[in-house]
């Protein structure tokens, strides 16, 4: 690991949560769960642009859901996921971590669950699921987000593979890393969004909806 980063996720230690037991589990047993410094990074986020309605699409454990409502009792997360060991997981995490009144998951694929939130407005919506699916996610559910509001997309850089695609061999990882280049030229492109792509981890883009 890079010196700086390895620094700094020694220092970030000072600074746990008694949810970041769960990043042991999620690494012994290949649950992918969002990186710790873009971890810290989106909480930074949630403390300065102080949403209290979160929509996630991909709950895994419920490891980042738990993360982000832990900044603020006020904060209420909705979070989406299809496959169901994830869901019964994630449903025990939150009994044993004490969320089941800030989180509400959804249990479903997020492209059919539209109309289970469509009455609602969000403050902010994290993007976390398939990465080939990450336009049609934002599209379907970025209408529901209010203006000024934030859009956080994880993976954009996908392990180095979207700035370098040559080196991918593997077809059905091609394909999955060219939609995330089509993605990331979208996005930028979006005059109703203005973004911003961090290199840290596996790459985020920060998406604020009509700046
Ligand atoms: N956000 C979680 C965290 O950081 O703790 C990690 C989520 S993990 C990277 C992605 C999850 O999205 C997986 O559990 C997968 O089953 C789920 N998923 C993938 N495509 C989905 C879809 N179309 N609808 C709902 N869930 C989906």
């Amino acid at each position: 690991m890079e010196k700086n980063q390895a620094y700094l996720l020694n220092l970030l230690d000072y600074n746990s949560t008694n949810i970041e037991e769960l990043r042991a589990y999620a690494e012994e047993n290949d649950v992918p769960i969002v990186d710790r410094m873009t971890l810290e990074m989106i909480k930074q986020i949630i403390r300065i642009h102080k949403p209290t309605k979160i929509l996630e699409i991909g709950t895994a454990i419920g490891y980042s859901s738990m993360q982000f409502a832990a900044i603020n009792p006020q904060i209420q997360v909705t979070t989406i996921e299809r496959n169901e060991q994830m869901q019964a997981q994630a449903s025990s995490n939150f009994e044993r971590y004490n969320f089941q009144q800030q989180i509400h998951m959804i249990q479903g694929d997020a492209l059919e669950q539209f109309d289970t939130v469509k009455n609602q407005t969000f403050d902010m919506i994290f993007i976390d699921a398939a990465k080939a699916q990450s336009k049609k996610f934002f599209e379907l559910y970025t209408p529901l987000l209010k203006q000024n509001g934030v859009v956080i997309t994880d993976n954009i850089l996908y392990h180095d593979f979207v700035a370098d695609i040559d080196v991918v061999r593997n077809r059905n990882i091609k394909q999955m890393v060219k939609k995330i280049q089509k993605y990331n030229e979208w996005l930028i492109q979006n005059d109703s969004f203005t973004t911003n792509f961090l290199n840290i981890d596996d790459g985020l883009a920060i998406s604020i909806k009509g700046e």
